[in-house]
Formats: C-alpha cells, sequence, structure tokens
C-alpha cells in the first residue's frame, strides 16, 4: 500500500503536543491516538459532534490516565461517526475520513479515523469504542487488528456514553501483539465504573506463541453466504482452512437466533441512547441555539438539539424514545431485551454444549463501500453490522484479524472475527495469533512499522 496523504485520509480530528512520557513501561513511547468521544485534558473531546464542538473535558478517561502511566505518547483524537452512530466514518459532524487502501473508499465505523490512522502508519495503536461493532468493523475495512473485549473488562469511565449496555473500549493495532499490550494496560476494575468487573486481569501476552492444538474452533455455516461478498466467503474459508492446519478442531455450531441481532440492537442501542443523549440540552453541555429574545425555552432546546445533533443522531434519538414510549415500550424495547437474552443463550450453548475455544465469523458481509454509496439507505448501513452486532449484545470479547484482500485492481483487505468465551480474552489472542502467523501474504500487507 503507497500510504495517501495525511489530510486526504482525515483520520485525526486534533493533534496534541508530543508529552515526553516516561522511559519506562510497557507503552514507553509508543504513539498511541484515541478515538473522539474517550476524554483527555489534553484538547476537545468533540465526539465529532457539533453539539461537543468545544468541550474541553475536565477529567480524563481511566483508559487515558492508564495509558499515559504505562509510557504512551497520546499524539490525538480520531475521527468518528458522531457518538459513536455509524459504520463508515461518514457521520463526522467533521468531514468523513477516507480508507488508506482506497481513498475513494470508507474506511468502516464508527472507529473509522482508529483504523484509518493505525493503517496509514500515523499512530502505532489507536483506541476506538465498539456498541455494535465498532472497533472491529473499521479494522476489517482498513487491515489492522481491531479488539472489542468483554464487556466489563476496561473501564467505560471518560467514555461519551453512546448505549451503556453495550459500549467498550477497546484497542486497533497493527497485529495482534500490540493490540494484547494495550489491552493489558488499559483493562482491569476501576472505582470510577461500576459495570467494570472486578475480576483479576491476566497475562494477555504470554499466550500468544503458543499452539492452538486441541482448541474447538466453531464455524456458523449460515453466516457464509451467498448474500455477502464473494471475497468474504472465501477469506473465511481460508481462514478456517489456517485454523485446521495449525492443529484447531473445527466444529459447526448453530446460533439460531442470529438474524434477529440487527433488529435487536436497533431497538436497543437507540433506546439507551435516547436516554444518554438527553442530557445535550443547550444548558449543561457545548452548543446552545443562538436565541431571538421573544423564544421560549422548549424553543431554545428544539433549535439547539436540531442543529447540534446530526441527522443519523437525530433518527436513533426518535427511534429509541418511540420504541421506549409508553404503549411500544412492551412491544419493542422489553421485546428486544428478551431477544438479546435468546441471542446469549446462543453462545452459551455453543460455547458450553460444544466445548468450544472461540468462533469464527465474517466480520462484515462485503469490503470497504464507496463513500455516499449507502447514505441514502440507513438500513443498508446498518445490515452492515449483522455479523458484529449479536456479539455486543452477548457481552463477548472479539477480535477482527486481517486474513485476506479481494482481487480487485485497488486490492481491499478482509478480516475474519473470533469470538472468545466471556472474560477469556487471552485464548482469544491467541488463536488470532496464529491465524495472523499462519496466513503466508501477512509480511508484505502489513506496514513495516510499529511494535511487532
Ligand atoms: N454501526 C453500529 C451503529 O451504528 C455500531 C456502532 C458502534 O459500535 N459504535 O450503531
Amino acid at each position: 500500500m503507497t500510504v495517501p496523504p495525511t489530510d486526504t485520509i482525515n483520520a485525526i480530528l486534533e493533534r496534541f503536543e508530543s508529552q515526553a512520557p516516561a522511559t519506562d513501561g510497557l507503552l514507553a513511547g509508543v504513539n498511541i491516538a484515541v478515538k473522539a468521544n474517550i476524554c483527555t485534558t489534553l484538547g476537545i473531546t468533540s465526539a465529532a459532534s457539533r453539539m461537543l464542538e468545544n468541550y474541553r473535558s475536565p477529567f480524563e478517561a481511566t483508559v487515558v490516565t492508564r495509558l499515559r502511566r504505562a509510557g504512551a505518547n497520546l499524539i490525538g483524537t480520531t475521527n468518528m461517526d458522531e457518538f459513536g452512530m455509524g459504520s463508515s466514518t461518514e457521520h463526522s459532524a467533521f468531514g468523513p475520513t477516507r480508507n488508506p487502501w482506497d481513498t475513494d473508499r470508507v474506511p468502516g465505523g464508527s472507529s473509522g479515523g482508529s483504523a484509518a490512522a493505525v493503517a496509514a502508519g500515523i499512530a502505532t495503536v489507536a483506541l476506538g469504542s465498539d456498541t455494535g461493532g465498532s472497533i472491529r468493523q473499521p479494522a476489517s475495512h482498513c487491515g489492522v487488528v481491531g479488539l472489542k473485549p468483554t464487556y466489563g473488562r476496561v473501564s467505560r469511565y471518560g467514555l461519551v456514553a453512546f448505549a451503556s449496555s453495550l459500549d467498550c473500549v477497546g484497542p486497533i493495532g497493527r497485529c495482534v501483539r500490540d493490540c494484547a499490550q494495550a489491552l493489558q494496560i488499559i483493562a482491569g476494575e476501576d472505582p470510577h465504573d461500576a459495570t467494570c468487573a472486578r475480576v483479576p486481569v491476566p497475562n494477555m501476552i504470554n499466550q500468544l506463541d503458543t499452539p492452538i492444538d486441541g482448541l474447538r474452533v466453531g464455524v456458523v455455516r449460515t453466516m457464509i453466504n451467498d448474500h455477502n461478498h464473494p471475497a468474504v466467503n472465501a477469506v473465511c474459508e481460508a481462514a478456517i482452512e489456517r485454523v485446521r492446519r495449525s492443529g484447531g478442531e473445527v466444529v459447526d455450531v448453530e446460533l439460531p437466533h442470529a438474524d434477529h441481532a440487527v433488529a435487536a440492537y436497533y431497538l436497543i442501542a437507540p433506546a439507551e441512547a435516547s436516554s444518554n443523549l438527553a442530557r445535550y440540552d443547550g444548558v449543561r453541555y457545548g452548543y446552545r441555539a443562538p436565541a431571538d429574545k421573544n423564544s421560549t425555552l422548549d424553543e431554545m432546546y428544539t433549535h439547539t438539539r436540531t442543529n447540534g445533533f446530526g441527522p443519523e443522531v437525530r433518527r436513533r434519538i426518535l427511534l429509541g424514545t418511540h420504541a421506549l414510549s409508553s404503549g411500544y415500550y412492551d412491544a419493542y424495547y422489553q421485546r428486544a431485551r428478551k431477544v438479546r437474552r435468546l441471542i446469549k443463550q446462543d453462545y452459551d450453548r455453543a460455547f458450553n454444549e460444544h466445548g468450544l475455544h472461540t468462533v469464527v465469523t465474517p466480520v462484515s458481509p462485503g469490503p470497504a463501500f464507496r463513500l455516499g454509496e449507502k447514505l441514502a439507505d440507513p438500513m443498508a448501513l446498518y445490515l452492515e453490522d449483522q455479523y458484529t452486532v449479536g456479539v455486543s449484545l452477548a457481552g463477548l470479547p472479539a477480535i477482527s484479524v486481517p486474513a485476506g484482500m479481494t482481487d480487485d485492481p485497488k486490492p481491499l483487505p478482509i478480516g475474519v472475527q473470533l469470538i472468545g468465551k466471556a472474560f477469556d480474552e487471552p485464548t482469544l489472542l491467541r488463536v488470532a495469533a496464529t491465524l495472523e502467523a499462519a496466513w503466508s501474504q501477512r509480511d508484505s500487507f502489513k506496514p513495516q512499522v510499529g511494535m511487532c
């Protein structure tokens, strides 16, 4: 890949002064960018929204504190879909990010700036957030590794909330090891976040070179189908073959409720978002619409929220408010919660009854699409998430690993998704590292910079 100019990619929203970081620590001197919805005290935390265009956080996110203490150099904030809502980074108030592999294409989203920054060598590692696929899908589209930890493994303190029962912070890096190292630093309980699990953090790194002999890897056959781009199916099959050749035992597994994941997610996530975003009312935070002296308080709220939020965020708030409104609550929101439970039970069954260690699926039904291609059709964009949102509803860890390319004249990267048991990131990372090492083209594919 010839790396296009940084300005063209538009991955970074704000650059920070270099901080003279500590000389020891696992991440000493490593250049790390953070998604613009993660609070720092070094600049603006805009979540790529006009609403927070000038918002300076008075505190920093726990993950940022931990990165700094480990010696990282924070280089800036990365572009994203406004408040994390989207799969293409086209819903940023500050212009889209472009895919470094082909600048006519999207990098995926919503952590598209983080994935593109790593793919283009602007940052060694970037933090993203994943509510329904926002770390995994852009990592796949940009040819880098993206890790969504188990829900509760990493503190959400200082993450601008989208859907609190789903939001996770995680790393995007050039290789599995970089992601494992970053996770090692940011993981672990936090008194500032009651949903951050009080469980010990295992060593994320020391199993990376352990062979996967005897590990059981589930394949969801229905997810390799004619609706996918043919290259996605071919890459998945090749990855499964690599697992087998590396000593893994491949078994077919069913997730009977997987087809309902998109519907359930697009009720639960907007419902939570409508509640979380109620705070942006022009009084307490950020943007306030200019008022003429005759306008009422209600008019001020209306103008602030109409002008301060982009169209996708407004759509989500309306969807979520409707799903939660009296008379519809049982039919939509409660029903979606029941479906969520069934989806989780599918995974529990797959892992426990089949004795699986990990499950492999596509990340996305296709490679990166063209800018503008899906903007007019929100449903088409929502379907981008069909293989990632179920994992989020189940709260499980998952990683996207580069595993192949399309054979277009401008080849595009394609990742596969590995899903792990709750709080078993070390095994997930071990399978991911094996898959990464077994891909013979990986050396020419990976930009030759970074920690690994
Ligand atoms: N694309 C999904 C959405 O728009 C997921 C976003 C995310 O994970 N933040 O909601």
